[in-house]
């Protein structure tokens, strides 16, 4: 049964849906004592997991056990914030007698960070440079899980639920098969409240600019988020390294704030994000060789230049563009320091969610985005080759070729870690690159992707 779980998995496309795109059927074949079920959605703005909780939460529990088996676990936790109360309460009815337990979780940032969350609910340290299951632990994010139920009924993933928030007119959560335009998808949440506007898939802490309105959404794409162009969010991501860099020289007064509140920090782990940019400011990374390939412990969360840095330094974009350049010299993670214990302040540095988004100006956005069941409809897909982390999909379509939702369209290269991909509307092969396959509707209707009363919500993919 173990094998046919990851199996199914592998042969239906799964990856983490929560952001990581690791493919499922690599971690179905771990071996854990505790399979930890990431419900936190700690991004500020997503509503998507809740959305889903509210309606299926049956399908992720179903998810849930099969992956507790898949591992070989004795447990499997569903953890929660507590503020959630709609959604702890649609899976506390579909809890079964045994084997699946629920946790309640703070309404902190990042709480839905893999290490924390494995800390939080067990007490548990991961390693530097380690992964959940060097300590006992296997974590799937609840959109995954229920993508697993689904893979082992025999259904691909062909869609998923996107939250759109922000400077729009009706904030909404859709159905939406992968690959549509973001444009699209955007449009139906009916038009823009601001007159120049960017959009953030992904979620504002951790979330990527979006370059064109034609880009496809993706299987990781959890949240399409519209701000005004020159907000705060935006405009972080849009300097450039060389401003970034002229920045932290110029204006680091190295108060620590990025390093106290600094998640990884706190957990015990050697980032000090305030040493890297000192050795930036006074150019002795060679000097300070630790303090740059600190940079492959850093999760990226953005707490340190969203949030702590005073003076509005970016010291994630620092080390993220420090880890780029190690990894393309070849160089390895030295930092691997293992029976960790968290920093003993780390309680009272916890950064409630209400208080980020206040700070980092979302308030007026901080609202529902029910889901709608309208089912959308795209008149043509664009399916990336690369959704997920490994080598990207081969094709196997040609142009020309008629596919169903659900045919295989990418497969895995021989012997590289990676995951299907699968067509999510019935259509002909349009074209086929090594990075992507686009798929048209045979018979298109003007007016782009169309939404209508459906069965959209029916399906929990
Ligand atoms: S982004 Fe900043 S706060 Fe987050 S882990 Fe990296 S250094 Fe720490
Ligand atoms: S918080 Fe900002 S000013 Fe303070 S040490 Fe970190 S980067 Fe420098």
């Amino acid at each position: 049964m173990t094998a046919s779980i990851a199996e199914a998995v592998e042969k239906a496309g799964v990856v983490g849906a929560g952001g990581g795109g690791f493919p499922t059927h690599v971690k179905a074949t771990a071996s854990a004592e505790v399979l930890l079920v990431n419900g936190a959605e700690c991004e500020p703005l997503l509503r998507s997991d809740t959305e889903l909780l509210l309606d299926h939460a049956e399908r992720v529990v179903r998810g849930a056990e099969l992956m507790r088996d898949s591992v070989g676990a004795g447990r499997a936790v569903v953890a929660l914030k507590k503020k959630n109360e709609a959604a702890v309460d649609a899976v506390e009815r579909a809890l079964p007698a045994g084997g699946v337990e629920l946790t309640l979780l703070e309404n902190v940032y990042p709480a839905g960070d893999e290490f924390l969350l494995v800390y939080d609910t067990t007490g548990r340290v991961v390693p530097e440079g380690g992964i959940p299951p060097d300590v006992g632990v296997v974590v799937s994010n609840v959109t995954t899980l229920s993508q697993v139920a689904d893979a082992v009924e025999g259904r691909p993933v062909t869609s998923r639920l996107v939250t759109v928030q922000g400077e729009v007119t009706e904030p909404a959560t859709f159905r939406v098969p992968v690959g549509t335009p973001i444009g699209e998808v955007v449009a139906l949440t009916g038009p823009p409240t601001a007159a120049d506007t960017v959009v953030l898939a992904g979620g504002p802490m951790m979330g990527r600019v979006v370059e064109a309105l034609s880009e496809p959404t993706t299987k990781t794409d959890a949240g399409l988020i519209v701000l005004p162009a020159d907000h705060r969010m935006v405009t972080t991501r849009t300097a450039t390294d060389a401003y970034v860099l002229r920045i932290a020289r110029a204006a680091c007064c190295q108060c620590l704030a990025c390093t106290e509140l600094c998640p990884r920090f706190l957990l015990g782990h050697e980032l000090m994000p305030h040493r890297t940019v000192r050795a930036v400011q006074y150019d002795t990374l060679e000097e300070d060789h630790d303090h740059v390939t600190s940079a492959f412990l850093c999760c990226e969360c953005g707490m340190c230049e969203l949030f702590a840095c005073p003076l509005e330094i970016q010291p994630r974009r620092i080390l993220a563009a420090l880890k780029a350049e190690l990894a393309r010299r070849g160089i390895e993670n030295p930092h691997r320091r293992t029976g960790l214990t968290a920093v003993g302040v780390r309680d009272y540095r916890q950064i409630p969610s209400a208080r980020l988004v206040q700070r980092l100006g979302l308030s007026q956005y901080d609202g529902p985005a029910p889901f709608d069941p309208r089912k959308v409809e795209p008149v043509r897909v664009v399916l990336r080759l690369q959704q997920h982390t490994g080598a990207p999909a081969r094709p196997v379509v040609d142009e020309g070729q008629r596919v169903l939702e659900g045919d295989l369209v990418g497969e895995i290269p021989d012997g590289s870690l990676g995951a299907r991909v699968h067509a999510s509307i019935d259509g002909t092969v349009e074209s086929v690159s090594e990075s992507e396959v686009a798929i048209v509707l045979n018979q298109p209707q003007a007016g782009g992707a169309t939404a209508r009363r459906g069965r959209g919500g029916d399906q929990s993919s």
